[in-house]
């Protein structure tokens, strides 16, 4: 087996270097015949599985996609590669269809996009013409539909268990982005796959930065957001039509470009509007959640959730429309407990009380997830059944300040009033006993008791997260007859008895934390120029922007000003078709910016990047850093070495990290094993193997920034060797 030619049809037809995890391993065995089934989040890069096997094969890939607005799209991209492609639905002239189905027996086509109804149509008549074709391979995208176990099960996919039975020989492969157990085995069962191998992709959306704030003012939260993202493509995505119309308008009079989208317009004046935001005309689009199905918008910058959504699948699904093509994106939720409580009125299947209480638990974890103290990617993750670290480093929790802090008081506050009022009562109405409140719901003989009133000091919010906090640390309970009746368990008990200290997470917001977003190093002026050249030729081409080349493609070539049409090959994107086609104009713009402001090209500074690679540059030691090790050597201490050197301990340290992440030097020389264990334990919890400032506040105060410093090389050398 050769390896090479794949990546070349990567590199040729597509622009990129490297394929991402799970493609390469997809394609092969496509390519050797066999069965596949991958499930791969949204934006993952699914469509790449069946694309580069069809460049490769003789004969022609047939593709089964429900979505017929997507086709299109499809097939505009994979022509902008200089790729043979077409699509056969109803929105096609008769002999529009006659002359692609002619190509197609020509030989003349790649790839053939079909709805499934169109493959069982006319009493298997395409069917009978495809087996007079030479068929390669079946791709089923969206392959969920297929089940009814499902989100969105379509009755016409399950005809497609008669292509295995038809087509025995020719391989297929389903793509999903369920996360769904059930429903993946349901697909392999219905499309009557022969031993599939089946690829799962981490459902983490590394590059979607993820935020819940308190709705409060919303509207002014929002445009406070949108003064930071003025050139940003986002989604705002509210529950009713109305919302949906009168956000758009305030959006509009305060001079933002933004339309409404919900399911009670007609069908022209929504793909209008969806056609003008792919075309990044409209850049916001304030929608109910008809919105999205089908929109392959690869550049929206952010997603914002007006109201709660119903359920973790809808969030998830909703959030993972930011950042198709791998460059930051925000989801941010504005979040209010009363917006549950409004939802659980409401969710009720009418004479099915199974699925009611399912919906409800569905709500339920939502609320979880939203008032989790505790990182947000992480939650979400483990929902979806993936074991993710405690810590990801780009979500609201991971980035506000976290201080640890003792609560014995406070807990046993909490606990003494579940007793006295005698275990019957959820954390809600014990806030409020705590904090003495004059509401009738309190019952009057509760307001005589000890207890009353003695959590005055804090505010509501500050017991909430107690609350919850005790509840992960299982320091008390939750009758398990009601979601929130609170019950004493044995830790409850030692903590009331002055038995056992409570250690909680406080946690102070930093200042901008969702804006704050470190920019790629490019020419913005470039960049703004280079979009509009793609504007012109999208709109020549009448295609969206996004199909003549993706938002990170301009942005590397704003970075690193290629000047000639090799340095242009070199750009992530640009495979040897758009080069041709596309280079000239381009690099026009290119060559009348680098002498009008009289540049250099920066390519050779590019190196031909691993997709996603996060590997940092280990430091090289120099003469300096070899001068303390020798120093130390002589056994000198770092005090020693600092005032003899005349350089602060800080820099010392710094100097030994090196020869310790080279396994030069036996961290233990400096650190005891005992704190260098739990820093270590600490580091492969959080992730956190080059930033300090978290590291010291999880850790008690005897540990200084040196002792972390030396444990994260320690650990940079044993994870290395
Ligand atoms: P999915 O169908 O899984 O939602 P797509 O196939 O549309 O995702 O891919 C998402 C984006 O990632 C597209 O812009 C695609 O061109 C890009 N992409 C896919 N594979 C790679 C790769 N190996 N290197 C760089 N970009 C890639
Ligand atoms: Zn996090």
């Amino acid at each position: 087996m050769n390896a090479y030619p794949i990546h070349q049809v990567l590199k040729q037809f597509f622009g990129y270097d490297s394929f991402r995890l799970n493609q390469e391993a997809i394609i092969n065995r496509v390519l050797s015949g066999k069965d596949v089934m991958a499930i791969m989040p949204t934006g993952g890069g699914k469509s790449i599985c069946y694309q580069v096997p069809a460049v490769l094969s003789d004969g022609l890939t047939v593709v089964i996609s429900p979505l017929i607005a997507l086709m299109k799209d499809q097939v505009d991209a994979l022509h902008a590669n200089g790729i043979k492609a077409a699509f056969l639905n109803s929105t096609l002239s008769l002999q529009e269809q006659n002359t692609i189905i002619a190509a197609v027996r020509n030989k003349e086509i790649k790839l053939l996009y079909l709805a499934p109804e169109r493959l069982m149509s006319n009493n298997m008549q395409f069917m009978n013409f495809l087996a007079t074709v030479q068929c390669s391979l079946f791709a089923i995208d969206e392959a969920h539909c297929i089940s009814q176990w499902g989100h969105d099960f379509r009755p016409e996919y399950l005809g497609l268990a008669a292509l295995k039975a038809r087509f025995p020989q020719v391989p297929v492969i389903a793509l999903t982005a369920s996360a769904d157990v059930i429903t993946q085995r349901d697909i392999v069962d219905k499309l009557q796959l022969s031993n599939p191998e089946i690829f799962i992709s981490s459902f983490n959306r590394a590059n979607i930065n993820y935020y819940i704030q308190p709705k409060q003012k919303v509207f002014e939260q929002i445009t406070q957001y949108l003064q930071g993202h003025k050139d940003d493509s986002g989604i705002i995505y509210t529950l009713s039509r109305a919302n949906t119309e009168s956000i758009a308008e305030k959006l509009r009079e305060a001079g933002y470009s933004a339309s409404h989208y919900h399911a009670g317009m007609s069908n022209d004046e929504r793909s209008r509007v969806q056609e003008s935001f792919l075309r990044d005309n409209t850049k916001i689009i304030v929608a109910t959640i008809a919105f999205g199905m089908g929109i392959d918008k690869p550049n929206v910058r952010f997603v914002m959730h007006y109201d709660v959504p119903k359920n973790m699948e809808g969030y998830y699904q909703e959030t993972g429309r930011a950042g198709r093509d791998g460059l930051p994106g925000d989801a941010i939720l504005y979040y209010s407990r009363g917006d549950i409580n409004k939802l659980m009125r409401f969710v009720t299947v009418e004479n099915n009380n199974a699925q009611t209480a399912i919906l409800k638990k569905k709500l339920w974890q939502m609320k979880e997830f939203a008032e989790h103290e505790g990182c947000r990617r992480q939650y979400m993750l483990q929902y979806f059944g993936e074991d993710a670290p405690a810590y990801c480093g780009s979500c609201d929790y991971c980035l506000s300040n976290l201080e640890h802090k003792t609560a014995t008081i406070e807990a046993q506050k909490i606990l003494s009033a579940v007793i006295r009022t005698g275990q019957k009562y959820g954390a809600d109405y014990l806030i409020d006993f705590l904090r003495g409140s004059s509401s009738s719901k309190i019952v009057p003989a509760h307001k005589e008791l000890k207890t009353y009133g003695v959590g005055k000091d804090l505010k509501k919010e500050e017991w909430q997260s107690i609350v919850k906090q005790m509840l992960q640390q299982r320091l008390v309970d939750v009758d398990d007859s009601s979601y929130s009746v609170l019950k004493l368990n044995d830790a409850s008990n030692k903590i009331l008895k002055g038995l056992q200290e409570v250690v909680l997470l406080i946690r102070k917001p930093k200042e901008e934390s969702v804006s704050a977003q470190a920019a790629p190093q490019h020419d913005p002026k470039l960049l703004t120029e280079l979009k509009e050249i793609r504007r012109e030729i999208a709109e020549a081409e009448n295609v969206p922007a996004y199909i003549i080349v993706g938002d990170n493609t301009l942005i590397d070539m704003a970075t690193y000003l290629p000047l000639t049409h090799d340095g242009l090959r070199r750009i992530s994107g640009f495979g040897d078709y758009k080069v041709n086609k596309y280079g000239p104009a381009f690099l026009k713009v290119l060559q009348s910016y680098a002498s009008g402001n009289n540049l250099e090209s920066r390519i050779h500074l590019k190196s031909p990047k691993r997709e996603r690679a996060e590997r940092t540059e280990k430091p090289v030691a120099s003469a300096t850093h070899k001068a303390t090790l020798a120093l130390f050597n002589e056994g000198y201490n770092v005090e020693e070495i600092a005032i003899k050197r005349n350089l602060s301990q800080g820099t010392i340290e710094a100097h030994l990290s090196i020869f310790i992440a080279s396994g030069e030097l036996n961290a233990a020389k400096l650190l005891a094993k005992n704190k260098l264990d739990t820093i270590i334990a600490l580091i492969k919890q959080t992730g956190f193997t080059n930033v300090l400032k978290p590291l010291k506040d999880l850790l008690p105060e005897e540990y200084t920034y040196g002792d972390i410093k030396i444990a994260q090389a320690h650990y940079e050398w044993v994870k290395d060797s």
